[in-house]
């Protein structure tokens, strides 16, 4: 099997790019994908933000398009051709800043548009022309009504992270938009699940397309380290210090539920003297963008994020993730601990979990299929600074509070939505065990009894804690999920 991009027979300009990234080797997704999408075949493609699915579509893709491209000024000359589609403002950036990378030595243009931001740049570089266009849904269809897109030359749509463009209900956008194009064209399609609604909408939009399954990287799974702390809500603070200090962390993600919570949580771990910034949907998209470089460039060292903030950001090398916040998803469990331990590197993840946390911890464990213990957490600060940290106290409280608002808040229309937070996927997915090694599948009833439930009917004493969970020893003891 070809497995190094030299073996590609890529344009010059291309491989040139690829070189110039320092890639030699193919990831599963590019060695799969790139021959699929180079023959003309449709792809129904299993495989999540991380595993190199940019390079996997954008390669061949462009590779495909070369046949066009012109140096020519004019824009009626450099028509759109190739369709992304994401579901959220970063995702989209993200994704259009490695498209630029790979076409850098080509005349092939490429733009993003997305929602939360005025229309007159992106009409600007929409009206030059170009070739390969990024973009959400909500704001596409605003510029396609503007007729500032005009997509009928369209030959390639791809629709990524197509499971979320539905959760987040762009159903009804994606197929106003997909009613502009050609009929006649090549569609990719990249989900993290093959639900049945990903299925019904493959089975609409792809013709007998090839199917590719990519496992996460097993060194993922293996590398990451994950502690669940028992802690009082109002210790979470000190706690996450002293794992800090002791560990000495550089740099990590902090997740949150609720955006109300995100903002408080920064400032004040700001006030402590740790170099914070905050990541949520109420942040306007010029803040969310300086905070992400701001991480990326090492000048702080704490991003507190919600979790639709953060899901599928490109962030390498994370050497912790705090889920200072039990996600109320447990999908979100496994989504956050992927920011760290990635590409071979070992990483931390390290949960707070209060007593009204543990039937968030029963899902995950029942998510994961592995047996999660409690660990106390062995304080070893001075009272005195105890007492200091915990005058945040009602900071938690109102952070919990938030959470019911925030979730209401994802009823808005879609032109809100787009500029707030997207929902959690409503229905946990299980993947297989060990729980990194496989593409998302639902082997769970989504109306399955939780285990907790039963646990709690067998012996009401016990109420909504897990029959797995038990509170152990006064020791932090490592342990390793998955071993
Ligand atoms: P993606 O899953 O497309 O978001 O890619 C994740 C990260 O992997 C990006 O930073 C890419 O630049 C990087 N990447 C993609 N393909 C390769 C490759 N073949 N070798 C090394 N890094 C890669």
């Amino acid at each position: 099997m070809t497995s190094n991009f030299s073996n590609l027979s890529l344009a010059p300009q291309l491989a040139r790019a690829v070189a110039e990234m320092g890639y030699e080797t193919m990831t599963p997704i590019q060695e799969q994908a790139i021959p699929v999408v180079l023959q003309g075949r449709d792809v129904m493609g299993a495989a999540q933000t991380g595993t190199g699915k940019t390079a996997a579509f954008a390669l061949p893709l462009l590779q495909r398009m070369m046949k066009h491209e012109n140096a020519s000024t004019s824009p009626a000359r450099h028509p759109v051709r190739a369709l992304v589609l994401l579901p959220t403002r970063e995702l989209a950036v993200q994704v259009a800043e490695q498209v630029k990378l790979y076409a850098k030595y080509t005349h092939l243009n490429s733009a993003v548009v997305f929602g939360g931001m005025d229309m007159k740049g992106q009409t600007a570089e929409l009206k030059k022309g170009v070739e390969v266009l990024v973009a959400t849904p909500g704001r596409l269809l605003d510029h396609i009504e503007a007729k500032n897109a005009v997509l009928n030359q369209v030959e390639y749509v791809v629709l990524d992270e197509a499971d979320r463009m539905l959760d987040i209900g762009f159903l009804p956008d994606l197929q106003r938009i997909l009613s502009y194009l050609p009929k006649q064209r090549i569609t990719l399609l990249f989900s993290a699940t093959f639900s049945p609604e990903i299925k019904r909408l493959a089975s609409s939009y792809l013709q007998d397309p090839v199917t590719i399954e990519v496992a996460r990287s097993n060194a993922t799974a293996s590398t990451v380290e994950q502690h669940f702390y028992s802690v009082d809500a109002d210790d979470k603070r000190r706690a996450l210090h002293q794992v800090l200090k002791t560990r000495g962390m550089k740099q990590a993600f902090v997740f949150v539920n609720s955006k109300l919570g995100c903002a408080r949580l920064a400032r004040s771990l700001e006030k402590e003297g740790l170099k914070t910034t905050a990541l949520h949907g109420d942040k306007s998209q010029d803040e969310r963008l300086k905070a992400l470089e701001a991480f990326k460039s090492g000048e702080v060292d704490l991003l507190v994020c919600t979790d639709v903030a953060a899901r599928g950001l490109d962030i390498k090398d994370v050497p912790a993730v705090f889920n200072f916040d039990v996600p109320f998803n447990a999908e979100d469990y496994v989504h956050r601990i992927g920011r760290t331990g990635r590409a071979g590197a070992s990483g931390l993840a390290v949960s707070f979990v209060a007593s009204s946390d543990q039937r968030l911890v029963a899902d995950i464990e029942k998510l994961v299929k592995t047996k999660i213990e409690l660990e106390p957490f062995a304080f070893d600060e001075a009272p005195g600074e105890h007492q200091r940290i915990n005058d945040g106290r009602r900071m938690y409280r109102q952070a919990e509070d938030a959470a019911p608002r925030e979730r209401q808040e994802r009823r808005e229309p879609r032109e809100f939505r787009e500029r707030r937070e997207a929902p959690p996927h409503r229905q946990a997915a299980a993947p297989r065990d060990p729980f990194f090694d496989q593409p998302y599948e639902s082997s769970v009833a989504p109306d399955a009894q939780p285990a907790w439930e039963a646990a709690a009917k067998a012996n009401p004493q016990r109420s909504s804690v897990s029959a797995n969970i038990k509170p152990k020893k006064k020791v932090a003891a490592l342990f390793k999920l998955g071993e």
